[in-house]
């Protein structure tokens, strides 16, 4: 089955548009290598006219009310839904993900819009009693200004969504520089904000090359807040740049998610829910467990089901019925995945399955386990963003926090136990944004979703999320 792929342009003050100087870049499906359509490429000409609409736009969205905002993001959120089954198709062509998965991506962004849209219409402020009885004091949440956001390419649209409906709710505009490499899901979400009657200016999709894109929006006085998910590194180059700008941002940035079982665990439930968690989009998910560390006793029970369940998965084109996991989104990461393989076994891991590149054309790869890997080898300690699992064992409580604690990162982190004792002492002592016990609860719109250390900081989602797109203004008044 070969679907149709929509060529994507650039949406500025409220028209798609070609690049000003008519440049595009090929966007290729990872399950055939084979170049499928095109994406337009911004140039500064371009960033310009972005910048002078989300100007405007602001001005507009900002003296719009939350009520008429919150009826128009609901709109957008119920136009999603609608055409979640192109979408999808859409999506799994361009970034390889079975359509399921894709088609649940977009209708959980639909869930996310109304979130925002509902949390808009509750940014209160606070009334402070005033020392004088002719006083009036109020500290008002206003929206801080035009927006920067920059999103990478394993969720072409959860991505995006979570950073534009945020900032829409709160009133901002906002540029979102989307993935070129994915970019056709991503104006499909822009669509249904522009179709839903979203006034000109306060959305803007810009494409081309990162680098030169932030390092010309985040310094520019126009953009008041940056908003980044992506690698550490590149993070951290973003965070010093808002930083010596004065901008405010929100990093959301790598994981090495540890996902500790204990021998009390329920061990059936624990290998199903790893496994999905593990190789679901491949891997490339920044909450994706990747250090599983099982407690002596049933360390090989554990390790022989979940190899098994990692061989039972279906690779194949995500467009074809009964996929679970499609080809990895760029050869980049084949790449990457046989480096660090290789690194392990040299390092004394022992491959239990997997391992491979599959057939010569894509970039599909095997489910992967890799068992007794020594701390010392470089998956131990780097985010592999693919389908391999590093499967170790341990003896206490405490050998097992201080390996979960031992990487600077902080994003998610699984456990199993039936121990109310042992899953408090988790909870509390885990250094990780979110911590998972018994099940897979992440990623609901109205939870907290980020990262501490270098995984980054602030949240994308729950009831803090629509705060960083907010400033706490004081006003005083007299009589
Ligand atoms: P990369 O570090 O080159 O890029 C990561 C993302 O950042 C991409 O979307 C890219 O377009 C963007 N980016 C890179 N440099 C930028 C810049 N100067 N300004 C603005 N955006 C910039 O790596 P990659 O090969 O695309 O992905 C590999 C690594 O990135 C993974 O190993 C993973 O650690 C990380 N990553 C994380 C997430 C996440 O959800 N947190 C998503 C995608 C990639």
């Amino acid at each position: 089955m070969t679907a149709a792929y929509p060529s994507t342009q650039l949406f500025i003050d409220g028209e798609w548009r070609p690049g000003a100087e008519g440049k595009t870049i090929d966007v290729v499906d990872p399950a055939t290598g084979e170049a499928i359509g095109t994406v337009a490429h911004a140039t500064v000409a371009d960033l310009d006219a972005a910048l002078a609409a989300a100007e405007r736009g602001f001005a507009v969205w900002s003296a719009t009310s939350a009520f008429e905002r919150y009826k128009l993001m609901r709109k957008a959120a119920d136009i999603l839904r609608q055409r979640a089954d192109e979408i999808a198709v859409t999506m799994s062509r361009e970034q390889g993900k079975p359509v399921a998965e894709a088609r649940m991506e977009t209708m959980a962004g639909a869930d996310i819009i109304d979130w925002f849209a509902e949390e808009a219409r509750r940014t209160y402020g606070q009334v402070i009693p005033a020392r004088m009885g002719n006083v009036a004091q109020m500290a008002i949440k206003l929206p801080v200004g035009p927006v920067a956001a920059f999103t990478p390419w394993n969720f072409p649209i959860n991505q995006v969504v979570r950073k534009l409906s945020a900032a829409v709710a709160a009133g901002c505009s906002i540029i979102v520089k989307a993935p070129e490499e994915t970019p056709a899901a991503p104006a499909q979400l822009i669509r249904a904000f522009a179709d839903a009657g979203i006034p000109a200016g306060v959305v803007n999709l810009v494409y081309g090359v990162p680098a030169e894109i932030s390092e010309y929006l985040i310094p520019h006085p126009v953009i008041r807040k940056i908003s980044f998910t992506g690698s550490t590194p590149v993070g951290k180059h973003l965070a010093s740049l808002a930083g010596r700008h004065m901008k405010l941002a929100t990093m959301e940035l790598g994981g090495h998610a540890p996902a500790i079982v204990f021998d009390d665990a329920d061990l059936k439930a624990a290998v199903k829910v790893l496994a999905a968690a593990k190789f679901r989009n491949a891997g490339q998910v920044c909450v994706s467990p990747t250090r599983f560390l099982i407690q002596e006793g049933v360390h090989d029970a554990f390790l022989r089901d979940f190899t098994a369940a990692a061989e039972a998965i279906k690779v194949g084109n995500g467009l074809e019925d009964g996929t679970r996991m499609g080809p990895l989104a760029n050869e980049r990461r084949v790449h990457a995945l046989d480096e660090l393989i290789a690194d392990a076994v040299s390092h004394g891991a022992e491959l239990k399955t997997g391992g491979r590149r599959i057939g010569n054309k894509g970039n599909f790869y095997e489910p992967t386990v890799l068992a007794n890997v020594p701390t010392s080898a470089r998956i131990m300690n780097e985010e592999p963003f693919g389908p391999v699992a590093v499967v170790n064992s341990f003896a206490t409580l405490d050998e097992s926090i201080s390996e979960a604690n031992r990487l600077p990162f902080g994003l998610a982190s699984y456990a199993f136990t039936r121990s109310v004792e042992t899953a408090s002492h988790l909870g509390q002592r885990i250094q990780a944004g979110m911590t998972t016990i018994n099940h897979n609860g992440l990623s609901l719109p109205e939870l907290p979703f980020g990262g501490i250390r270098d995984s980054g900081y602030g949240t994308e989602g729950g009831s803090e999320a629509i705060n960083a797109y907010l400033i706490t203004k004081l006003v005083t008044q007299a009589s």
